[in-house]
């Protein structure tokens, strides 16, 4: 996912950074501005035979650094504080799948059932339904089998939320409209045909910015989902509604995850900094004045970020920060 040539160069970027980042994350939680991350993995396996697999020894490792340095949330928290505010000075963290591979039953999902660490699992209906392995596997010719519908129903049983990441895994940005809406229905009856529960979540398949146009986004609201996922990187700032929520693929590297969980300030929409994400996301989001007015950033946060801007200008790990050019988005990923 990322030229290994980087990694020396940001775990020196990561760790000479960490005091100012500790200092900021302190300043933004007063204001309850602090930033959520949103991790999201594919599947867990030795074989790592996809760029979307993650070895099961850098999970584990990330798992465990999270649990002694994050909140780890639902995405139902998470969406709490991005409409209420976030006020926690540890980085706030949840975790999610995409598609539904039976392969994560192996270490991946017990790890997180046994530590309690809540997670949301997407899974794409017809797959699990049929037994019909994921066509984009198959480029690099494997075909790892989903779960079953026991499976999910036994995952649902233990805690873990179960999500719709579409009926057939299909790009939404080449969709008609009923066709759209056809795969948020289906995927959704499906899925609480099987859990005998609501599903009130979605990741786009792929996730990009265009396979998630603004039609869908509104389809998928008007459908009754509470809240979709996207999948090329981003934090989340509060206070916002929550119904958009931007995901950072889990890669392998220990310090690509560090780094963006105590949040790089060079990943954020605004060069300057938090303070100015929360207010652009006030007046794009249509957020109540009474919520943006009890949160809104106070001068130390926005001289904090404003005094850390050179860091933002180094080209470590994205092209250009200051702009939502692709240059600056998470390796695509289905
Ligand atoms: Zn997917």
């Amino acid at each position: 996912m990322q030229n290994n040539w980087r990694l020396p160069l940001l775990r020196a970027y990561y760790w000479a950074t960490l005091p100012a980042r500790r200092r900021r994350l302190r300043t933004w939680a007063a204001d309850g501005i602090a930033p959520i991350t949103i991790l999201f993995y594919h599947r867990v396996h030795e074989d790592r035979a996809t760029p979307w697999t993650t070895h099961p020894r850098a999970f584990r490792r990330q798992i465990a650094w999270l649990l002694d340095h994050a909140d780890l949330v639902s995405l139902q928290e998470a969406q709490t504080r991005l409409q209420r505010g976030n006020f926690s000075c540890r980085p706030t963290v949840a975790i999610t799948f995409d598609d539904g591979y039976e392969d994560n039953l192996a270490s991946a999902l017990p790890l997180l059932i046994q530590h309690a660490v809540p997670c949301t699992y997407f899974v794409t209906a017809e797959n699990v339904l049929r037994g019909l392995p994921f066509e984009h596997d198959r480029a690099y010719g494997v075909s790892p089998r989903p779960h079953t519908a026991a499976h999910i129903r036994d995952l649902a049983a233990s805690g873990v939320e179960i999500g719709s990441h579409a009926w057939s895994h299909r790009d939404f940005g080449a969709l008609d409209a009923d066709t759209t809406r056809r795969e948020f229905i289906d995927s959704r009856r499906a899925l609480e045909d099987i859990i005998s529960a609501p599903i009130t979540r979605f990741a786009f398949p792929f996730g990009r910015p265009e396979n998630a146009p603004p039609h869908a986004i509104a389809l998928a609201r008007e459908c009754g989902y509470g809240a979709v996922c996207t999948a090329y990187g981003g934090y989340n700032v509060p206070p916002c509604d929550g119904f958009v929520l931007r995901r950072f693929h889990g890669d392998d590297p220990w310090i690509r995850m560090a780094n963006r969980v105590t949040v790089d300030t060079r990943l954020l929409d605004v060069p300057w900094g938090v303070a100015a994400a929360a207010m652009a996301c006030d007046a794009n989001r249509g957020i109540p004045p009474a919520i943006s007015q009890a949160r809104s950033p106070s001068p130390a946060a926005t001289s904090d970020a404003l005094a850390l801007s050179h860091v933002a200008a180094t080209p470590l790990e994205v092209a250009n920060p200051t702009s939502n050019r692709p240059s600056e988005w998470d390796a695509a990923v289905p």
